[in-house]
């Protein structure tokens, strides 16, 4: 009896220990699934958030997070560009970082408008930029604090963009009315009477009908221009001797130029040959050779010449020795209507669009233009364009 209890107590024994043995197995493999999947749920966090933050990152628009106490908790790279911030503005208030007291301000609305909000800040006064933000509130998730979320447009190449049409729109409407209200003054002093003392008549018709060539003028240049900046005009380009195309227009300048007793010297080497639209690279030449004359010296010399230049390359050289152009002027001339003396230019017949009109042309080309003056040594334009 007493070996049948001992086999039994044996038996008891084994059989707690093997069942501890696999117990204790299957806990540590537990245990050990438990950390790889921990590891695993840890490394997707990391990159779920690294991807968040690529994202956030990679946006155009500036992009906010705040907390329900006001505090930042994301600022992401385009924001810190917009407002040229270096340091970490993580934990600050709007106001620590930005020092802008409407967007703090939009902050506090947002706790009781629970709308989008949208507005335009300027910043900086000297060089102004002008930014679109839209501010909304988010819930924080479970306690039902909100936090907010603001995102930054930068505005100021558009704005840029519709001050210059502004501005455009401005100056063709004095540049149109200057001459019409001359037309209209001139017209009505004739029919209260002055048309009848034959030399007024005549004296007063020759100034208006310079006045109706200025319109017609500046009507073709303003569309042209437009044509240009809006890339209807196709370059027809071919190959050609850039000396006969200089050469012609030298002579339909002759006469303009003889009036002033200016001379003019087309130094282009013969064999020179330029890939360009010749009809577009006579109106260059026209608008420097004559510019060259008008606002040249009496007497003086203007020259015309052209070389080859590194990378297939030609360029050419239209040089006068006259009163120069200041070097604050000499950044604008190409501008729409930029011109140094006002008065010279229009009573000259000045459009003030001839030198935007070349640099449309030679860029349209590919090339360059520029300009280098000294005053009262004169003035060479430069342009490049490429060689045959
Ligand atoms: P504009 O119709 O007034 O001539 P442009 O665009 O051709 O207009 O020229 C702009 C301004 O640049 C002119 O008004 C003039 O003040 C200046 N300018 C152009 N060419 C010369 C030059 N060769 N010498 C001095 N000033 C020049």
């Amino acid at each position: 009896m007493w070996i049948v209890a001992a086999f039994l107590a044996v038996a008891v024994v084994l059989v707690h220990v093997a069942w501890q043995k696999r117990f204790s197995t299957v806990v540590a493999l537990k245990d050990e699934e438990l950390a790889k999947a921990r590891a695993q749920q840890n490394e997707l966090a990391g990159k779920s958030q690294a991807q968040q933050h690529a994202l956030l990152n990679s946006m155009v628009e500036g992009l906010l997070l705040l907390d329900s106490d006001g505090k930042i908790q994301l600022a992401n790279h385009a924001l810190e560009k917009l407002f040229g911030i270096t340091g970490n503005l993580q934990g600050k208030t709007i106001l620590e970082a930005f020092r802008n007291h409407e967007l703090a301000a939009v902050f506090d609305r947002l706790k009781t408008e629970q709308r989008i909000i949208g507005f335009e800040i300027q910043l900086s006064e000297i060089e102004p930029r002008w930014i679109q933000v839209n501010a909304a509130t988010i819930s924080e998730s479970g306690n039902g604090a909100s936090g907010a979320i603001f995102i930054f447009h930068d505005l100021t190449r558009l704005k840029q963009l519709e001050n210059t049409r502004q501005e455009f729109v401005a100056n063709v409407s004095h540049e149109l009315r200057t001459p019409l209200s001359m037309i209209k003054g001139y017209v009505e002093t004739l029919l209260n009477g002055a048309k009848d003392t034959p030399e007024i008549a005549e004296k007063f018709l020759n100034i208006i009908d310079k006045h109706t060539d200025r319109l017609t003028f500046l009507i073709e240049d303003l569309l042209t221009i437009s044509k240009l900046e809006s890339g209807q005009i196709m370059m027809n380009r071919t190959s050609g001797e850039l000396r006969p195309a200089v050469e012609k227009v030298v002579h339909d300048l002759q006469t303009r130029a003889d009036e002033k007793s200016v001379r003019l010297e087309n130094r282009v080497p013969p064999g020179l040959s330029v890939d360009a639209d010749f009809d577009r690279l006579e109106q260059v030449f026209w608008n420097l050779i004559e510019n060259a004359i008008k606002y040249g010296r009496a007497n003086g010399n203007v020259v015309i010449a052209a070389r080859e230049t590194q990378n297939s390359r030609v360029e050419i050289t239209v040089e006068d020795d006259g009163p120069g152009i200041p070097p604050e002027a000499q950044e604008r001339i190409f501008e729409r209507f930029y011109r140094v003396d006002k008065a010279r230019s229009r009573e000259q017949g000045g459009t003030g669009l001839g030198l935007a009109i070349v640099k449309h042309v030679v860029q349209g080309h590919g090339g360059e233009v520029w300009v280098s003056s000294q005053p009262e040594r004169g003035t060479t334009f430069h342009f490049t364009l490429p060689q045959k």
